[in-house]
């Protein structure tokens, strides 16, 4: 007998929205000077949220000036000691409003709450606890007696995880001195500007940090500013690729975290019921929306039959709708966009000759969603094992010998994330050297954590964030 849920609704009131939000520059709320605004909407019913400045160039140059003058004046003079102070601060204050930001995100973003309270909250305020840990030993870091900060940083992120993005850019910036404008996603500002509340609350001085809200054109505007010292972008390789050309001959410090197409390897000898799990939260944590996502699943040819109705039967028990509803797994599309991008490669799929399956699932009759898919019978060349879907659908390849899973996996432009299921141990570390990828998983799938090293090869991009790594890449 299966038991229904009844819902269990996180409640929306412990969000306050402001019909209007302006620009974060210089410690205070400011208006754009074009006085243009965008519309941010919940994905889950396309209902409009509020609206949201849109910062054009000279707005740009306000934030960098500001951000320069807090720099020179203020943060890069502080002791280390001094600047761990206000991440703690910032780190204590994000844990104390983090129901708030759950609830804020998951209204943004359309996520689901149970993801946003117990992984992007718990993860966001534990990189600011590890980066604050850092500010005063960075002598310690192996990075020389006296590494220095590189000046301004300007920071460009995506809508996937955007709280969690702002803290992956903004925690080492500021431990090491450094100061920082940063633009989140044109669909997902809000909890970016609720963290700019959070600098003013934790007295953080002004100008240390700047949030400019706006489109692609206002990263655009960010990355080529000649004033600042560095660009981190997490985004599309395309995205990407411009602006590695446009700060190329300048002698700015650039790290890019593109996308990928991460394989899940399963072994004959694999505990199946754990690598049923790990595939599931592998591909559809997220609604799929994961740069590391374990989008493409290679399965040993002499077990797939067992493990296909296997995990045919977990996704089947997968819920899907309200991302406020404390069961629900998967959540909306975080835009109308994506949505068309999904249901684009997945009908390019189908038409190459996959096979498409999903579990019989009522989806929202308003806002952006689409079924958990998978789609067997795929090849090598067909688009959806190579190009990035960012939605919840996996592709399904099979091999026969461990160099075969090896060559495919590495099969690939990207080189991000892995993961490799199998008893042995030697086994796993044979396939684990020989993956390039910045990731390997072992019996187990996207774990993070902010002292571990995280980023690409290939054309998902260089540089590193988290861990001692990410230190390197804020100082000079
Ligand atoms: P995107 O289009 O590249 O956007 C990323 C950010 O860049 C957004 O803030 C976007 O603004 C801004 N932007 C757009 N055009 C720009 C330009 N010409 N110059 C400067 N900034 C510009 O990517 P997305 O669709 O938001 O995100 C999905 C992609 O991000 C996927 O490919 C995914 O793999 C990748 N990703 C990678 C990682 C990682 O760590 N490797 C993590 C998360 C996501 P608007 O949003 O306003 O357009
Ligand atoms: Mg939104």
């Amino acid at each position: 007998m299966i038991f229904e849920y009844a819902p269990a609704p996180e409640s929306r009131s412990v969000v306050t929205l402001r019909e209007t939000y302006e620009l974060f520059v210089d410690g205070a709320f400011t208006p754009a000077e074009s006085g243009e605004h965008l519309t941010t909407v919940d994905p889950a019913d396309g209902s409009e949220l509020a609206r949201v400045a849109v910062a054009g160039p000279a707005d740009v140059d306000k934030a960098v000036a500001a951000a320069r003058r807090a720099y020179d004046t203020v943060w890069s003079r502080m002791s280390g000691a001094e600047r761990g102070k206000y991440l703690f601060r910032i780190a204590r204050v994000i844990q104390e409003r983090s129901r708030e930001l759950a609830v804020l995100e998951s209204m943004d973003n359309g996520k689901p709450i149970k993801e946003t309270r117990d992984v992007d909250l718990p993860l966001v305020a534990a990189h600011f606890f590890y980066y604050a840990g850092w500010a005063d030993k960075l002598a310690h870091a192996g990075l020389g007696p006296d590494p220095r900060p590189l000046g301004v940083a300007a920071q460009v992120i995506p809508w996937n995880f955007p709280l969690l993005m702002l803290a992956w850019k903004i925690a080492p910036a500021l431990a090491t001195g450094n100061t920082v404008v940063l633009k989140p996603a044109e669909t997902t500002p809000l909890t970016a500007l609720a963290f700019a509340e959070i600098c003013q609350e934790a007295d953080l001085p002004p100008g240390v940090v700047n949030i400019l809200t706006g489109a692609g054109e206002t990263g655009r505007a960010l990355v080529e500013h000649p004033g600042t010292d560095k660009v981190a972008f997490t985004g599309s390789t395309e995205v990407g690729r411009q602006i590695a050309r446009a700060v190329a001959g300048t002698d700015k410090r650039v790290t890019l975290e593109l996308g990928g197409k991460g394989a899940n390897i399963v072994y004959d000898d694999a505990a199946i019921d754990q690598a049923v799990e790990g595939i599931v939260s592998g591909i559809f944590f997220n609604q799929g929306h994961v740069c590391c996502a374990g989008s493409r699943l290679l399965v040993q040819e002499s077990i797939a039959e067992e493990l296909l109705p296997l995990l045919k039967a977990r996704i089947s028990r997968l819920r899907l709708g309200d991302p406020l509803d404390k069961n629900t797994d998967i959540g909306a599309i975080n835009s109308a966009e994506q949505l068309e991008r999904i249901r684009e490669l997945t009908d390019a799929g189908e038409a190459e000759g996959a096979e498409r399956w999903s579990p019989a699932c009522d989806l929202p009759g308003s806002g952006y969603w689409f079924a958990p898919t998978i789609l067997t019978g795929v090849s090598q060349a067909h688009r959806v094992a190579r190009e990035e879907i960012f939605g919840p659908v996996l592709s399904v390849l099979t091999f026969r010998t461990p160099e075969e899973a090896v060559a495919k996996a590495n099969n690939t432009p990207y080189g991000l994330s892995a993961g490799v299921w199998t008893e042995k141990g030697s086994r796993m570390l044979w396939t684990a050297e020989r993956l390039r990828a910045g990731v390997v998983w072992s019996n187990t799938f996207n774990k993070f954590d902010p002292t571990s090293p995280f980023g690409g090869y290939k054309e998902s991009g260089y540089g590193r964030e988290g861990g001692r790594h990410g230190l390197e890449a804020y100082l000079g």
